[in-house]
């Protein structure tokens, strides 16, 4: 008696191969000199073809999603899982997930089949989560993981030697402003002293909130005699600004710089040591340690 199953796999195999093209997802296959042999509606639609375009990997090429060498390392025999950014004329990019794995015969590689999707809403959306993860809720700079991260990048560059300055910040006496005005005004605060300063650093400055109510600014580029001008300009715009109902606050800030191949934690030791010195000092004031 007939296997069902046999019965099954028989009809399986017999789907008209045109039925893929119904599929959001792009299917083909590639031979063994790396072209495209067989494909559905959705791969050429992912990758922005028209219909009159023959489909090549050379084409479809970009920085981000190098499908030309997928398919080389695929013909060695190797499976391969890619992603990235895909860029087509007149279209907004779209983010394609890919994986191509070789097809044998007699153990010889003879070509390539592969899967293509649109991650785009997916990557739209690890993209946001990544960005509020590194932020702080309530001043919307830098988390303080975030900076660390920074400051290690800085540190890993090979001529972080002579150009990176440095500065911590804090807020002083900043518990009276929250005994004589409330918390929420505190915040109120401590968020516009946050926009202030970041709306007074360049571009390429990263600031982010180090702790309650102190701040970290990483300058590339910069000496310590640049992390001081740059310091003495906060701590004067600060000193000028008027808060709401708290008519002057000022800050205390300690600068060092990565000169000498510094560690970060030597780098962060000696500001937090300016710091404290320009606290010791009388505050509003600038300390800078080499
Ligand atoms: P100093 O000049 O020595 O820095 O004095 P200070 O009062 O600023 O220092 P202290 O460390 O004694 O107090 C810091 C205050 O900052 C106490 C804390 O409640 C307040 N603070 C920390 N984070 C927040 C916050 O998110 N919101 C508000 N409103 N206050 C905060
Ligand atoms: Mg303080
Ligand atoms: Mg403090």
């Amino acid at each position: 008696m007939a296997d069902p199953r046999d019965q099954h796999e028989a009809t399986a195999a017999r789907i008209d191969p045109s039925s893929w093209d119904e599929l959001p997802v792009g299917l083909f296959s590639f031979d063994r000199s790396g072209r495209i042999i067989s494909y559905n509606e959705a791969f050429i639609v992912l990758l922005g073809l028209s219909v009159h375009d023959y489909p090549s990997f050379e084409r479809c090429t970009s920085v981000q999603l190098n499908l030309s060498e997928a398919a080389e390392r695929v013909l060695s025999g190797e499976t391969v899982r890619l992603a990235g950014w895909h860029h087509r004329s007149n279209e907004q990019a779209r983010f394609l997930r890919t994986t191509m794995s070789p097809s044998f015969q007699n153990d010889r590689v003879t070509g390539g089949v592969g899967v293509l999707e649109d991650a785009t809403e997916q990557r739209r959306y690890e993209e946001r989560m990544e960005q509020l993860s590194s932020l702080d809720p309530l001043t919307e700079l830098y988390n303080r993981k975030k900076v660390s991260d920074l400051l290690m990048a800085v540190a890993e560059r090979p001529d972080a030697s002579t150009d990176a300055a440095v500065i911590m910040l804090d807020i002083d006496y900043f518990k009276l402003v929250n005994d004589t005005f409330g918390h929420p005004t505190g915040d109120l605060v401590l968020r516009s002293i946050a926009q202030l300063l970041r709306r007074n650093i360049r571009k390429t400055d990263a600031i982010g909130r180090w702790g309650g109510e102190e701040f970290l600014i990483v300058a590339p580029h910069s000496s310590l005699a640049d992390g001081v001008r740059l310091a003495d300009k906060l701590r004067q715009t600060v000193n000028d600004e008027p808060f709401g109902p708290v008519p002057h606050v000022t800050c205390s800030f300690g600068v060092s710089s990565f000169a000498g191949g510094k560690s970060v934690e030597q780098v962060l030791q000696d500001a937090d040591e300016a710091l404290y010195a320009a606290k010791h000092h009388g505050r509003n004031q600038v300390s800078s340690k080499q």
